[in-house]
């Protein structure tokens, strides 16, 4: 059976002493009051060694939001996954498509991360999705295709089964728009199926992928009510704990 995972994305938000007081208050609720999913928080570098010790790790995973794509050396403001690794943080997002946008994230480099994460022992979240133009030319599949075998697809069976995917349109990342359910188990699926054919159906089975795009507690349980929509990947709503615990709650009965 794949897990249900609902993970945070802090991005560039909160300071340190804020990081670790909503870290706090959320291992706090949930503790209270069990979650029925893996639950995973995401944080900037300089968060992870404070919150890490700030949760319970049977409750609580957590992730840095990217990480270099060399081993180590000089690199001037890198952060590696061994030193991500270090602090305790379990997973890594990688390939969020505000990195892509930004930074000038390729499918190359995003190759080099991923396994770099792997060869540390994290637990890569590797983001995909098409922006708007692409949606509307209904060219998604190709463009989600295309980044899975960028990336992922030369890892061995063993290394993806390793992997979360987390679905995230481009033009539903903070702007108020989400996928309808409909659009996202029909990406899903085919998400679902291109690693069916690649890897084999067991391994497509116990694939989670996530849905990311303004998921909040009020549209958490349709979105994850569809047989291929895992959990979600959340942004915005991750950033107070009252709002991404109503997400986590979405997965109770
Ligand atoms: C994200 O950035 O991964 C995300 C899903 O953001 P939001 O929930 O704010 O749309």
């Amino acid at each position: 059976m794949r897990k249900k995972i609902v993970a945070g994305n802090w991005k560039m938000n909160l300071n340190l002493q804020e990081g670790i007081a909503l870290a706090k208050e959320l291992n706090e609720a949930l503790t209270a009051d069990k979650p029925n999913c893996d639950v995973v928080i995401c944080t900037p570098f300089i968060h992870l060694a404070s919150v890490v010790p700030a949760v319970d790790a049977s409750i609580i995973g957590v992730g840095a939001e990217n990480c270099a794509d060399k081993v180590s050396g000089a690199y001037t403001g890198e952060v590696s996954a061994a030193m991500v690794a270090s602090t305790g943080a379990k997973y890594v997002i990688l390939g969020h498509s505000e990195r892509r946008a930004y930074y000038g994230e390729t499918e190359a480099i995003l190759k080099e991360k991923v396994q770099l994460a792997l060869a540390n022992g994290l637990t890569p979240i590797f983001c995909i999705g098409e922006v708007l133009e692409e949606r509307q030319q209904g060219v998604q599949n190709e463009v989600v295709y295309k980044q899975l075998a960028g990336s992922l697809y030369d890892l061995s069976a063993e290394d993806f089964s390793k992997i979360i995917l987390a679905y995230e349109p481009v033009w539903a990342i903070g702007t108020g728009l989400t996928a309808t359910p409909e659009q996202a188990q029909e990406i899903h699926a085919y998400i679902r199926s291109t690693i069916a054919e690649k890897y084999g159906n067991e391994v497509a089975e116990n694939t989670s992928i996530l849905y990311g795009g303004s998921c909040k507690a009020s549209n958490a349980k349709e979105l994850f009510a569809n047989a291929d929509v895992d959990g979600g990947l959340i942004g915005g709503a991750s950033l107070k704990a009252a709002d991404f615990k109503g997400i986590i709650d979405a997965w109770k009965e």
